[in-house]
């Protein structure tokens, strides 16, 4: 049994564990090549990304404040520093938030929202 960290981390197909939940940096495969589980099925939408951008926006701030009250460098150390610390950050996370979001869907069954017939 794959845990959904295991799979978000590692980008494993929530069912059969093969490596092949991710076509690319953040971008789901189609469905994966060992056991043909769908993964477009799934709809994690865009939840992770505007949840992430709050935290990770948060982080950056509190560090860019600390590094020039603690370091004052010159202003250019900041432009070089902070859009490639962001960037890095947000897709690393993006990519485990995701996949975590997938492989607790498949875990839990969950589908878009639909009447219950009795
Ligand atoms: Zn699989």
């Amino acid at each position: 049994m794959i845990s959904p960290l295991q799979s978000a981390i590692a980008g494993l197909c929530p069912r059969c564990g093969a490596k092949a939940l991710f076509a690319g940096p953040i971008k789901f495969a189609e469905r994966c090549p060992a056991c043909g589980l769908d993964f477009s099925a799934f709809n994690v939408g865009d939840g992770p990304a505007a949840f992430l951008t709050l935290i990770i926006g948060a982080i950056i701030a509190g560090s860019a404040i600390g590094v020039e009250l603690g370091f004052s460098p010159p202003w250019w150390v900041h432009v070089l520093l902070w859009p490639v610390i962001t960037l890095a950050l947000l897709l690393g996370a993006l990519r485990v938030a995701k996949g975590l979001l997938l492989a607790l869907e498949y875990r839990n069954a969950a589908r878009e929202g639909r009447i219950k017939d009795k």
